[in-house]
């Protein structure tokens, strides 16, 4: 444990970023001195690993360095101005994003809200103070079990609903892997059991012949002169499967990705190739073709999938990508906060969608100050729905709806110009059209989805383009009343009726 490690996980650092991670280490050192943890190890420890895992991630050398200093003011005995003097004004204020994230205790429904409103907010700022948040939280959750088994599950319940599926949106699959089934284990160990026990026996069953089929692929794509890739299978995360399982009845028989090959090449055009050479020796599954590189998904990930039949009476799911979105989706926007790539093309891609939310996160902070009208709808229900709010299962009922909603019913929808909109999964054409702007919604005449003319019924899926058809002589029926989805479309349907009966 020297601060050597930690520069040894740099790229090509300058004299000066080596500096500043020694002087991190021995500030960090000296004022968690004498503090232990819960497990009797040294504070420092603690401290010393989430700059670890950032230095991991490739952050930048600030948040780095935040990451030594994080509980520094909270925790130990440091104070603002000696930060402040020592590291500077950006360091200062990252290490006072994330003791603020870290300020409430998600004790009971009131404080989780508070806290995740909070948590938004912060990450709105800056987002290195929410990378540094779920290293912090990794590392605590590594070390979960020395801590009280009330406070554990807690803990492990809102690793589970809110930082994991955050790591997951960030598409840092490294950290919402590890987050994920670590929190699982202990928020519900009973399920976390009988599911490593399900994929234990199918896992021994398929490994063997999993190896035998690789072998077959390499020699395949050796003889087209495909020799630079690189294969490898990946397991399933834990919870990732648990949830797959909920899904297909439980049956692990249904669950083709349980261990996926992953197959690595040079180029775009090479996964294309590798495709071909795979279809044209083993029968792909019909409708198991998914191509993530055209099409990526939200959060940026992309390859393509396939699934076949291995002759021997067995599927297997195949992943095609290139070495640089492979590395791409085990880091996900850390890749493009590194200072070291600031030039980098694809950062712009990638982070769409998130930067297109960062508007709106803003908006929300500042409607804390004055509520405007502009507020994104889940948002503005956050603030107001609290307000009517007087019993616990209220409280409960909103803080599930509110996660559910938030976290994972959304579907994020773009317009051909690649803006993005989230809309409730379930969100049809019109839903969108009204997301966009009333009088689009109310001139709504046809759309295309991904190209093709489609009814005003259809439903949307993550990650379609959606192109509004409008004509001026369309009007709202009350008919479209009964098939939206969304309270603002409702809202103005309602609204334009309402003009049109009293005239
Ligand atoms: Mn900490």
């Amino acid at each position: 444990m020297s601060y050597q490690d930690i520069i040894l996980l740099i790229d090509s650092p300058t004299e000066k970023d080596k500096e500043l991670i020694q002087k991190a280490y021995n500030f960090a050192l000296k004022a968690h001195e004498g503090q232990l943890r819960k497990s009797g190890e040294p504070y420092f420890v603690h401290v010393y690993e989430t700059a670890k895992i950032l230095a991991d991630l490739k952050m930048d050398i600030s948040t780095i360095v935040a990451g030594f200093l994080h509980d520094s003011i909270e925790d130990g005995v440091a104070t603002e101005e000696c930060i402040k003097k020592e590291f500077g004004d950006e360091i200062l204020f990252l290490v006072n994003g994330v003791t603020k994230l870290g300020k409430v205790k998600y004790r009971g429904a009131e404080r989780h809200i508070e806290s995740l409103r909070k948590f938004i907010v912060a990450s709105a700022q800056d987002i290195r103070v929410l990378i540094i948040k779920l290293a912090d939280r990794l590392h605590n959750m590594r070390t979960i079990n020395f801590v009280r088994p009330d406070k554990q599950r807690r803990i492990s319940l809102e690793t589970l609903e809110i930082y994991a599926p955050l790591a997951y949106r960030l598409s840092i699959r490294k950290l919402s892997r590890e987050l994920e089934d670590l929190s699982f284990e202990n928020a519900y160990p009973k399920e976390y059991k009988e599911t490593i026990e399900l994929k234990k026996n199918k896992k021994e069953e398929i490994l063997s012949r999993l190896e035998k089929f690789i072998k077959s692929v390499k020699k395949a794509l050796a003889e087209q002169g495909m020799i630079n890739i690189h294969t490898d299978y990946r397991k399933k995360g834990v919870y990732s499967l648990f949830k797959k399982l909920e899904t297909h009845e439980n049956d692990i028989e249904k669950i083709y990705d349980l261990l996926a090959i992953r197959i690595c090449v040079e180029t775009v055009a090479d996964c294309y190739k590798v495709l071909g050479i795979i279809h044209g020796i083993w029968r792909p599954l019909p409708g198991r073709i998914k191509d993530y590189i055209a099409f990526p998904k939200p959060n940026g990930y992309k390859s393509i999938h396939t699934t076949v039949f291995t002759g021997d009476g067995s599927v297997v799911e195949i992943q095609i990508r290139t070495f640089e979105m492979h590395h791409n989706s085990e880091y996900g926007i850390t890749s493009h906060l590194s200072y070291k790539n600031n030039g980098d093309k694809n950062t712009e891609e990638t982070t769409n969608w998130f930067r297109q939310l960062l508007p709106k996160i803003i908006n929300f902070a500042q409607s804390i100050k004055n509520k405007s009208d502009n507020m994104p709808k889940w948002i503005k229900d956050l603030a107001e729905s609290q307000d009517g709010i007087k019993t616990e299962s209220e409280k409960d009922g909103f803080i599930n709806d509110l996660k559910a909603d938030f976290f994972n019913q959304r579907i994020f929808v773009f317009t051909p110009k690649g803006e993005v909109v989230d809309l409730p999964t379930g969100s049809l054409i019109l839903d969108f059209a009204y997301a966009i702007h009333s009088d689009v919604g109310e001139h709504t005449s046809g759309a295309r989805i991904n190209g093709k003319m489609v009814s005003l019924h259809s439903e949307l899926k993550n990650g379609d383009i959606v192109e509004i058809i409008t004509n001026k002589s369309n009007k709202p029926s009350s008919k479209w009343l009964e098939i939206v989805k969304t309270n603002t479309a409702k809202r103005h349907i309602m609204n334009y009726l309402e003009k049109t009966r009293k005239k």
